[in-house]
């Protein structure tokens, strides 16, 4: 992935498997307006150990129907929530298909 995680060489996870941001617990689900309408709002992620950065280091958020994508080879802060792949499969058949605005 082109941002500046930082991915080093080495796996850290034991079983040598990718990590999956999804399943991760500093992967947080979060509002944030749209732009037209004050009662309306697009859902997000951000990591909350920090390591979703713009290039020029502004903390990056990912549009939440693009979740099940993030992942790595190496996370020193990944602190997983259960098996991946149960977690994975059905987060996957409930995530919107585009992003979509919610009303409150
Ligand atoms: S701590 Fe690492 S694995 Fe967890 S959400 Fe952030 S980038 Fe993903």
């Amino acid at each position: 992935m082109a941002d500046s995680h930082g991915t080093p060489e080495n796996s850290n996870s034991k079983q040598n498997e990718k990590v999956y941001c999804a399943n991760c617990i500093h992967c947080k689900l979060v509002r944030t307006p749209s732009n037209n309408n004050g009662n309306q709002y697009y859902l997000r992620v951000r990591c909350s150990a920090g390591k979703w950065r713009k290039k020029l280091g502004e903390e990056k958020l990912y549009k939440y129907f693009t979740v099940a994508r993030r992942s790595y080879d190496y996370c020193d802060c990944y602190e997983p929530m259960g098996d991946p792949r149960d977690f994975l499969r059905d987060l996957k058949k409930s995530l919107p298909i585009k992003d979509e605005a919610y009303t409150q």
